[in-house]
């Protein structure tokens, strides 16, 4: 078997929980991680086609794999993730210094290629293979795939259909990380409230919060990626009820205008949406609440791309993630639309937006100052701690404070894009 591995991954969350699940999966096989290609006996590339800018990273790592490949053979080289699919006809002639091909979650083939034991693989070896963690943070999928075929992402042909794994299973794997020092979990769905519904006893999210909440050592439980008709009155309770639940959302709206929202398939329209965030905030006041926003979709007017800036003041995020469209090969927009909002309006609409979400994220967080927050400490960069509220907002803080650690922060200064504050105890000792 190979001895020495190495892992690159690009893309979401998702994409990272396997590659941290494959990494787990290869340490238990007894193989060493390196951060050198060089020094790798196996180079395992995991990719991301949501965007080109993702696309164009992985071509640019498969061609240090191709010129490492002249002066190594023996070297073994896959390819997974969501790269992976119709287009691999295309990926194999060009790169054949590729071994092998596997799509999101199938290690398998990768698992055949350096000779690893491939009887029991489906049954307890996986299910049983948790990511080490690296502090207290931990991200953990609850349910694969997505059933939405909105027209312009690639997810549903690349990632499959909806498959929730097994409460118990998810159970033991948050309590493994749990008693490893993790207090924070974020479980993740390309839409996360379809969880269960495909599980025998059809348990939903809530019920799973409800599970998780009862371990003892973890703190915390967030979840994305939301999607609007699959968040019932039920979960939103749950979130509401469970204290453990963060008070976090990411809600992606994509677009304003209720023609462009059909023209994506969303299967939802303007109204719903509106009154979606409303019930989210009759329950949590308080809830932070980010979204996604797609610009220049094809066929977007003037009067398309002021609804979605009217949705943005009405509905005032935390924060906004936005994108000009690309058409991105294998799509259903990709196949019969044509792009043919010009790149420059793309580039105006995508600054507006911006600049929106700029002043309504400065205003929002501008209302924390003054305020008492609890802390999570997650990391320590240039010796400042740093850490999220509740609501998902990101604080630095002035004074030391240890990673995994729960601190009461005073907020005292709001940027767009942070806050900034310091220990209510080092106040009380100053
Ligand atoms: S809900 Fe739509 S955008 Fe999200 S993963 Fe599924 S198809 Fe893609």
């Amino acid at each position: 078997m190979s001895s020495r591995y190495y892992l690159w991954t690009v893309g979401c969350q998702m994409n990272k929980a396997d590659s941290e699940k494959l990494a787990a999966g290869f340490d238990r096989m007894g193989l060493k991680a390196t951060d050198r290609m060089e020094r790798a006996d196996i180079v395992v590339i995991n990719t991301c086609s949501v965007r080109q800018h993702a696309e164009d990273r992985a071509y640019s790592k498969l061609g240090r794999v191709r010129d490492l490949k002249k002066t190594k053979p023996e070297l073994k080289v896959a390819v997974m993730g969501c790269m992976v699919g119709l287009k691999t006809d295309e990926l194999v002639k060009r790169y054949p210094q590729v071994d092998v091909f596997a799509r999101p979650q199938q290690f398998e083939p990768i698992i055949e290629l350096i000779d690893g034991p491939t009887e029991d693989l489906g049954g307890e070896f996986w299910p049983t293979t948790y990511a080490i963690p690296e502090g207290p943070v931990a991200y953990v999928p609850v349910v694969h795939g997505c059933n939405k075929f909105c027209t312009y992402c690639i997810v549903p042909y690349r990632r499959g259909r909806e498959k929730s794994r097994p409460m118990d299973e998810v159970v033991r794997e948050v309590a493994y990380l749990a008693a490893n020092g993790v207090r924070e979990v974020t479980l993740l769905g390309q839409t996360v409230e379809a969880y269960g519904h495909d599980l025998a006893e059809q348990p939903d999210l809530g019920d799973l919060m409800r599970e998780l909440s009862e371990i003892a050592r973890l703190d915390r439980i967030r979840f994305l990626t939301s999607y609007p008709k699959d968040m019932t009155h039920r979960i939103l309770e749950a979130v509401a009820e469970l204290p453990k639940v963060m008070e976090c959302f990411s809600l992606p709206v994509q677009a304003g205008s209720d023609s462009v929202l059909e023209s994506m398939r969303r299967g939802y329209t303007r109204a719903e949406y509106v009154e979606k965030i409303h019930e989210v905030r009759a329950l949590m006041p308080k809830a932070g609440i980010t979204t996604d926003v797609i610009v220049g979709y094809p066929g977007e007017t003037e009067a398309d791309f002021e609804a979605t800036c009217e949705i943005l003041e009405e509905l005032r995020f935390d924060k906004v993630h936005v994108a000009a469209y690309s058409p991105r090969p294998g799509t259903i927009a990709f196949r019969k639309m044509e792009d043919d909002v010009p790149a420059e309006v793309k580039a105006e609409r995508l600054h507006k937006v911006e600049e929106i979400e700029e002043r309504i994220s400065q205003e929002i967080n501008a209302s924390y100052v003054g305020t008492v927050q609890p802390i999570l400490v997650e990391a320590i960069r240039k010796e400042q701690p740093n850490g999220r509220t509740r609501t998902g907002k990101l604080v630095h803080i002035d004074s030391p404070a240890r990673i995994g650690s729960m601190v009461d922060v005073r907020i005292e200064h709001a940027g767009p894009f942070s806050l900034r504050g310091n220990p209510v105890d080092a106040l009380v000792l100053a």
